[in-house]
Order: structure tokens, then sequence, then C-alpha cells
């Protein structure tokens, strides 16, 4: 009867998952989506505290307890900024619990003691799941961290590598599926009787895991970031549903089969935006000679722009009779979202077409420009992706670039030796006039000059992006 019920809410609860992961396709009803699911998550925790199985429902909801408030702390804490490594560190820690649970497997199934295993046998279907719960959770764990780390500055965004590093790499890989094959040979073992290969085998696949964590993401380059980071999304997903068939909980393979699957989904989304292959993605070391990464250091090689003042934007603004957005980091680093949606309503005020251009690596993380934008209360239908709207600036007067910069940098279509070389950007150089809100001329994320600066078409308002539109709004009341 309990385990119906359990079975019962399992079932609801992935049905919950579905349903809000559908709903999170349009930022409309992206808000609603996301709280489906966390009702979904707690039905399914709730149900699981009955399961009793592993330990008693005090020590359960201890943990639960002190990891919701270290989730809440952190998620309240964080600034919109660090959103990226915060997500990183999320999916880091993940792993790490499942290569947990599946090393406290390990012991629980080679217990000497036959009563703490439950009758349960270190059987195959155990010690191929367990295996892949272990390699999969450890190499999230690591290469999620470097990810962090890169993100945070904490580590170099540039490439690092050492010669013969991707055979290196390929011989360590082959070393681990060694370990795989290895602990599943000593399937079928009984518990407490000469158990020792089958720890060892663990031991070294989470080592294995851990080190291959750190060598597929420490040659990646700053610029391939957001691939990496989709990714890790999908390894954490992969790594709980490989746990979920350890415990044999259905919410746990249902959520990260989900979790794993549209993580797949959003790397090739990624890949496509950035224009890498899925199977350089996957085999790891991409970008390694693209000398990518941030505060790189530019080459403005005696060119000179032409800088403009918020009064005379303004005007260009108040006259134009189509303008679009382009909002990028910094936007995010100022906060200015709120001021740009107050810019839009001036301009509608006055009859001027305004549509927003959002590049899906725009920012530190996937969605991060819809995520401020939609904060603001910018109406959705003003916002369009980049194919949508890409045909549209040869029509605009005015593309307003606020705080972006390798997403609208025309050297990704022409110049094969930069990083950003073949990776689609917005065609803001085609708009009739293009003005660039930043504070200085230091390069974006992958630490290269833009052309785009010293277009005669274009102009530079220098300045925080907040302060600048905010004086840019001011001065069109009073035109
Ligand atoms: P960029 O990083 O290319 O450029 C951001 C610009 O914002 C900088 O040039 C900076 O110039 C400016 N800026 C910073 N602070 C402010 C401020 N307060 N006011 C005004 N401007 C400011 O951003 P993009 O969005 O164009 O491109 C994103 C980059 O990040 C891409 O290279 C992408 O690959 C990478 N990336 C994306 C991830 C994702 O998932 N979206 C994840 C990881 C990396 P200045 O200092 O002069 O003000």
């Amino acid at each position: 009867m309990k385990q119906n019920v359990i079975d019962i809410a399992y079932v609801v609860s992935a049905i919950l998952f579905i349903y809000g992961l559908k709903r999170l396709q349009s930022p409309a009803t992206a808000r609603k989506g996301n709280q489906l699911a966390a009702i979904g998550m707690f039905v399914a925790v709730v149900a699981t505290l009955f399961l009793q199985e592993i330990m008693t429902p005090v020590v359960m909801i201890i943990g639960v307890v002190i990891g919701s408030g270290i989730g809440v702390y952190l998620a309240k804490r964080v600034e919109m900024t660090g959103m990226p490594e915060l997500v990183a560190a999320f999916n880091g820690f993940g792993g790490i619990a499942s290569a947990l649970v599946a090393g406290a497997e390990v012991a629980r199934l080679m217990a000497p003691n036959a009563a703490y295993t439950g009758g349960a046998l270190f059987d195959g279907f155990a010690a191929v799941t367990i295996s892949l719960s272990l390699v999969i959770g450890m190499i999230t764990f690591t290469g999620s961290f470097i990810a962090f780390g890169k993100l945070s500055g904490r580590i170099s965004g540039n490439p690092i590598s050492f010669p013969g590093m991707r055979l290196f790499t390929i011989l360590f890989l082959a070393g681990t599926i060694g370990a795989v094959v290895w602990m599943v040979m000593n399937a079928g073992m009984f518990p407490g009787v000469g158990n020792e290969p089958v720890v060892q085998a663990a031991i070294a696949i989470a080592v294995a895991g851990a080190v291959l964590g750190v060598l597929l993401v420490i040659p990646i380059g700053g610029a391939d970031m957001p691939v990496v980071v989709a990714l890790l999304n999908s390894y954490s997903g992969i790594a709980a549903a490989a746990t979920g068939f350890v415990l044999d909980n259905t919410a746990l393979i249902v959520s990260g089969a989900l979790v794993g699957a549209s993580g797949l989904i959003l790397t090739n989304i990624m890949c496509v935006a950035m224009n890498r292959s899925l199977l350089n993605v996957l085999i790891g070391g991409f970008g390694g000679d693209s000398g990518g990464g941030p505060a790189g250091a530019v080459s403005s090689e005696g060119k000179t722009v032409n800088s403009t003042t918020p009064d005379d934007v303004a005007i260009l603004l108040s006259y134009a009779s189509k303008v679009i957005f382009v909002p990028g980091y910094g936007m995010a680093v100022a906060q200015a979202q709120h001021a740009v949606r107050e810019l839009a309503d001036e301009l509608a005020k006055k009859d001027v077409e305004v549509k927003f251009a959002v590049h899906p690596v725009a920012g530190r993380m996937p969605g991060h420009m819809n995520v401020l934008l939609a904060e603001a209360n910018v109406p959705y239908d003003m916002l369009f992706e980049m194919d949508e709207i890409n045909g549209e600036f040869e029509t605009a007067d005015v593309a307003v670039v606020i705080g972006a910069n390798d997403v609208v940098n025309p050297a990704a279509r022409h110049d094969k030796s930069s990083p950003i070389y073949g990776m689609p950007i917005l065609n803001a150089d085609q708009a009739g006039t293009s003005i660039v809100l930043k504070r200085s001329m230091r390069p974006g994320y992958a630490g290269i000059d833009n052309e785009l600066f010293y277009n005669s078409n274009n102009q530079m308002l220098f300045g925080d992006a907040k302060d600048s539109i905010s004086s840019i709004v001011n001065e069109i009341k009073q035109l």
C-alpha cells in the first residue's frame, strides 16, 4: 500500500516536471513552469521521506533543511552577474551528489552484514548503473567547478593545455572505461566476500572521473564556455538518471532524464549559436588554440571612434521610426534593464517602433538577457531571437547596443583568425546608425577588438549603461 502511494506520488511529480518543462518554452509561461516543476520536486521529496529505507525521516528532514537553507542563501545573495557561476556550481553539486550516492551504494552492497544490504546483490545491473553514476557524477563535479573558476575569473579564461594533452585525455578515457569493465567483471560478488576489487574499482572510477572532468573543461577557451555550461547541465541530469537506476527511484530517473535531454537540446542550440559541432564539444579540447578568454589585449591599430552624448542620442532616437535594442553582458553588470524598459516606453509614446534583439549567447548564461528583460517586465512580444530579427537591422534607423560586444562583432563573419570566427552575430552594423553603450574600449569576453566601434555610422556613448540610459530618458522627456 505504502509503495503504491509513493509510486503514484512519483508519477504526479513526473507529470509536473514534464508540464513545467513544457511551459518553459515561452517567457510568458516560464515562471509558472518553474513553480510547477518545483512543486513536482517537493512531492517527490516528501514521497521519498516515506521510503525510510536508507535513513530515518528526521535525518532526511535535517538534510533537506540544511540543503534548502544553503540554496536559498546563495540564490538570494548572488548578484545577477554571478548567476552563471552559481548555475555551474549547482551543476557540480548535482554531480557530486550522484557520485556520493553511488559510492554509498557500493558500501551498502559490499557490507559484511547481510541485513544491511536488504538482500540486494551486487549484480551486473548494479555494477553498470553505479559505474555510470560515479564516473559521470565526478566528471560533472570537477568539470563544473573548473567552469565556475573560469566564469568567475578565479582560473584563467584562456585555454589551458600541455603538449600531447588530447592523447593523454583519450588514454585516460580508455583507462576509465577499463576501470568500469573491471567493476562489471566483479559483478555477482556476495556481500563482504572478497569485495576489495569492487571497492578498488569504484575508487579508481571516481578518481578517473574527477581527473577527466578537469581534462575536458580546462582546455576550453572562455569564448566557448556557453556550450560547456549547457553540456555540464546535461551531464548532471544524466548522472542523476543513472543514480535513479542505482536506487530504483522513478522520480530521479525521470527528472534526471529530463534534465539530461533538455541540457543536450540546449547544448545543440548553443553549438548552432556558436557555430561549433557537438562532436567537438563531446570529445572536449575544442577552442584550444583560439586565444580566447576574458581580458585579452585590444589592438585598435590607430583607428578612431566617434563618441556621442546622451542629449544627441535622445534626439536621434526621438526622431527615428524604428529602433532595435541589442542587450549584452554590460546591461547585466549595470543592472540597466529597468532603465532600458523606461526608454522603450518613452519611445513608444513617440510612436517609435522598438524591438529587442536577443543573441543566444549574450550575457554569461543561456537565457541571461531574457531573464533580465522579463524582470523589468519588457513585453515578450518585443523580444526577438537572432534569426527572426537579423533581417530587420537594414530597415532600422538606429541599433542601440547596450553593453553587448562579442555578439555584434563583424569580425565573426570574415576574420578567420578571430576566436569568434563563424559565430552568427546580430547585424547591428547594418542599421542606419549604431550606438554602442559601454564604459571604455575594453574588449568583451572573447578578449578581442570590435570592428563595429570604428564604423563611420557608429557612435560610442561611453559610461555606465544604466547612467547613460537614464540620462537619455530624462532628455527625451524634455523634448
Ligand atoms: P561581452 O562580454 O562581449 O561584452 C560585454 C561588454 O559590456 C564589455 O565590452 C564591457 O565593456 C561592457 N560593460 C561591462 N560593464 C558595463 C557597464 N556597467 N555599463 C556599460 N557597459 C558595460 O558581452 P556579450 O553579451 O556581447 O557577449 C557574451 C560573451 O560571453 C560571448 O563571448 C559569449 O561567448 C560569452 N559567454 C556567454 C555565455 C552564455 O551562456 N551566454 C557563458 C559564458 C561566456 P566596458 O568594460 O568597456 O564597459
